[in-house]
């Protein structure tokens, strides 16, 4: 009974960690048994899912009419896309170091079977562009197509402010419909503990270390170097660039990272990135409502590391080389690749085709990793909300848009 009183007395962020480290020794001892656990983490993901939509329409309605003149707009966004492109850019070069001094697959025997891999092509530029904007925001919405949400709801924020007192009724109506969402945010997040528990205990109970041991260093290659991502690209970035300090960073997002790893779907951890955001690190809901959602589209930087990974990896399990010059092309394509990538599970391993084959490399190598491709996501999948996370701070503390009461001295809520 005590025990019962104590958990439930437990800070909602220490009980989530608790089912971390339960659900990863539980799947150690169930094993394949563990998958049983699983309706119960996605049940759990679809409560989350849930409030996604309405969430990021209605806080960035809102978050738009709040910073009003368009030309503000258009400096934090172009802000936020700068910090988006560089540190991915910093990523693939990261994970290219990684896979040249660790060397994954430097002798080792794998057989690829027959696999017939298609390269991913990619959109022409132009039709990605005006694909941005939403025919009918209405079907944009239906369809949860993210950037066409945040075109159609800047561009209502923005015009609700143009038409003064007549917009206010509007506004009124997404502002609640906004703090709805938030608080539904919070009440679904209570059972994050046990959703956490099901989901990891499944996915450990289903891999065997058989799978694990050969391409052990694909893994160590990646998980080390988002570590050094978080550690340097984005430890650097939050010291000179903002008061934030950066133990207080990972411990205010924590949550969210552990939510990210156990479910692999940037998209799908949005609400508990924003809801860590905005009470830990005391970031506006103006800066929230449009760094966060447009960074669960666009921003993946633990994809692109893990191209940048995997391209050296396919080459060396092949014995080809990649020059100098064709890692630069790795460089520039898996950062567009990782653009495009669509922050769900195993997003970034089709997308890997396309980094395959800018540099004329097998596209089989795709199959090499496709079995251990749940652990790999896990780490880039926590690596792009941190990314995003990381942008807030920056581009927060450029518009003082952080409170640094809430940012270092806080209580952590989730
Ligand atoms: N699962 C990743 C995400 O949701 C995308 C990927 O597969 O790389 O961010």
């Amino acid at each position: 009974m005590k025990l019962i009183k104590r958990w439930f007395d437990l800070e909602l962020h220490t009980k989530i960690l608790i089912g971390l480290i339960l659900g990863i020794i539980l799947g150690f001892i169930l094993g394949p048994t563990a998958k049983a656990l699983k309706p119960f983490g996605s049940l759990f993901i679809r409560l989350i899912r849930m409030v996604i939509i309405p969430l990021v329409f209605s806080s960035l309605v809102v978050g738009a009419a709040s910073i009003g003149d368009p030309k503000s707009l258009g400096r934090i966004g172009g802000k936020t896309i700068a910090f988006y492109l560089v540190t991915t850019a910093f990523a693939v070069i990261i994970g290219l170091l990684m896979g040249n001094i660790l060397q994954p697959g430097v002798n080792l025997n794998m057989d690829v079977g027959q696999v017939t891999m298609q390269a991913k092509e990619p959109p022409a530029l132009s039709e990605t562009l005006l694909n941005i904007v939403p025919k009918n925001p209405i079907m944009a919405l239906q369809q949860g197509n993210m950037l066409q949400i945040i075109v159609f709801s800047l561009v209502l924020g923005v015009t609700l402010t143009l038409i003064g007192d007549k917009g206010k009724p509007v506004l009124e109506f997404f502002d609640s419909l906004a703090e709805t969402m938030y608080k539904m945010t919070a009440m679904v997040m209570e059972l994050a503990p046990y959703g956490v528990l099901a989901l990891i205990a499944s996915v450990v109970g289903s891999f065997g270390l058989s799978v694990l041991l050969p391409l052990i260093k694909v893994i160590i290659a990646v998980y080390i170097g988002c570590l050094i991502h978080w550690l340097i690209t984005y430890g650097g970035a939050i010291k000179f660039f903002s008061q934030l300090k950066i133990t207080e960073f990972f411990k205010g997002i924590s949550s969210a990272q552990i939510f990210a790893f156990s479910t692999c779907s940037s998209s799908g951890t949005l609400p508990v990135t924003t809801k860590c955001c905005r009470e830990n690190l005391g970031a506006s809901d103006k800066i929230t409502s449009f760094v966060l959602p447009l960074g669960a589209t666009v921003n993946m930087d633990g994809t692109a590391l893990y191209q940048g990974v995997c391209a050296l990896f396919v080459a060396q399990v092949y014995g080809l080389d990649l020059s100098i010059a064709q890692q630069l092309v790795v460089v520039l394509t898996a950062t567009l690749a990782s653009i495009g990538t669509a922050g769900v599970p195993s997003a970034g391993l089709i997308m890997l085709t396309l980094t395959l084959k800018s540099v004329g490399l097998p596209l089989e190598g795709v199959a090499l990793i496709a079995g251990i491709d749940r652990i790999l996501d896990m780490a880039r999948t926590v690596t792009n909300i941190t990314g995003d996370s990381a942008a807030t701070v920056i581009v927060g503390s450029s518009e003082d848009e952080i409170d640094l009461e809430v940012a270092n001295n806080k209580v952590v809520n989730t």
